[in-house]
């Protein structure tokens, strides 16, 4: 299969275009006619998610993650809880990694239990762990290839394993990751899902997700997206997919200066503790290294001066926005505990080391150097 720069221009496009259009256009009518015998989820509407500028979108993000089919969601949200819906019924059981992006949590576990499902959470670093929650009724299996914030990277293939001698699905959200830095089909996982509202689109300019795997599975959980009608708008599709041809460029940049921001931080006399799976430091160091291409460009840090630093610190940075979400060309910074977390029970997040003091920054592709200098200027001023 081609490299994945030469996928991410040319994968799931037509060649040629219509009107031998190099670009794909946008097609922006609800409805198409169709034969009079058409399926009801054939017939061609957004909402079916059957237009041509959706199979196009879909046929690229497949293309992508070297799976057999793809579909796109309205967000990261409508993608994972569309998923999950798909595959679980009333009474079914999901094992689901403990460390969790907040909103997946809070999905989890606050409406679980009116949809009639039950949960375990798992370490998805200690295998020997898993076969212990697993229950006569546990359907799938749920985690994430990169977590947030702290970037632990668990035993993904062995995750995959798991499930298939199990009999369960294997769900994966591979946003933080990127299939530039690992993929999780060629790991053995059957879905991946991705905000693709982040590096995907990589311009924060939108609000997408997807769905991405084995047909089967992605048809039924289109059958799921057509009823629930979380379907992605042509328009925001377009802008999707025109990011989408330079996510290699962006990601490798993103990774670089990640490693570099991350080296400097460590080594820095006002900072406590550095997270970055590229950092020798990192408890997931040698499996990062192992399974990933690139390191990612999310990294997260303590400053010994505590929560009233990192607030002084990110108001000092002239670069890094203050403002949550991640996975766009420019540099982002927030406290964990106060936005993307702030749902879950302070207790919670602190077992989990997502501590009050913890900044997480999701790196752009600014210049390193510049990034550094910033840093630390700000840091000498706070
Ligand atoms: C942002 C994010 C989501 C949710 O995506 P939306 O597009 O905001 O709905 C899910 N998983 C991860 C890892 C994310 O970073």
């Amino acid at each position: 299969m081609e490299r994945i720069e030469t996928r991410a221009v040319h994968g799931g496009e037509r060649r040629p275009g219509p009107e031998g259009s190099v670009v794909y256009p946008i097609y922006q009518g609800t409805v198409y006619s169709v034969p009079a015998d058409t399926d009801y989820h054939d017939i061609r509407y957004h909402r079916l998610n059957s237009t041509p500028s959706q199979h196009y979108l879909h046929d690229k993000l497949a293309a992508l993650e070297g799976a057999e089919a793809a579909l796109a969601t309205a967000s990261g949200m409508a993608a994972i809880s569309t998923a999950l819906h798909s595959v679980l019924r009333a009474g079914d059981h999901l094992l689901v990694g403990d460390c969790l992006y907040g909103g997946t949590h809070d999905l989890i576990t606050r409406h679980a239990a009116d949809f009639g499902w039950s949960y375990t959470f798992i370490d998805p670093n200690r295998p020997d762990t898993w076969a212990a929650a697993r229950r006569p009724e546990t359907r799938a299996v749920l985690v994430e290839s990169i977590t947030n914030p702290l970037v632990r990277v668990g035993r993904l293939p062995e995750v995959a394993e798991f499930a298939r001698a199990e009999g369960l699905v294997s769900l994966i959200d591979n946003t933080f990751a990127t299939p530039v830095n690992f993929r999780p089909i060629e790991a053995g996982f059957d879905l991946v899902l991705h905000s693709a509202t982040k590096y995907l689109n990589g311009h924060s300019d939108l609000v997408a997700g997807a769905i991405i795997g084995r047909a089967d599975h992605v048809e039924r959980a289109r059958t799921t997206a057509n009823h629930l009608g979380g379907s992605l708008d042509p328009h925001a599709g377009f802008l999707l997919a025109r990011g989408l041809k330079t996510l290699a460029l962006r990601v490798r940049a993103q990774n670089a200066n990640a490693q570099a921001l991350a080296e400097h931080l460590a080594a820095h006399p006002a900072i406590a503790q550095t997270n970055h799976p590229g950092l020798a430091s990192h408890p997931d160091h040698e499996r990062a290294a192992e399974l990933l291409n690139g390191c990612g460009g999310m990294l997260s840090f303590r400053p010994r001066g505590g929560e009233v630093a990192a607030a002084k610190l990110i108001e000092a940075l002239q670069i890094p926005y203050d403002a949550p979400s991640l996975g766009g060309v420019e540099s982002l910074i927030t406290r964990p505990a106060a936005t993307s977390h702030a749902g879950m029970d302070p207790a919670d997040r602190e077992a989990l080391g997502i501590t009050d003091d913890l900044v997480r920054v999701s790196v752009g592709v600014e210049s390193a150097d510049d990034l550094i200098d910033d840093f630390d200027r700000a840091l000498r001023s706070c």
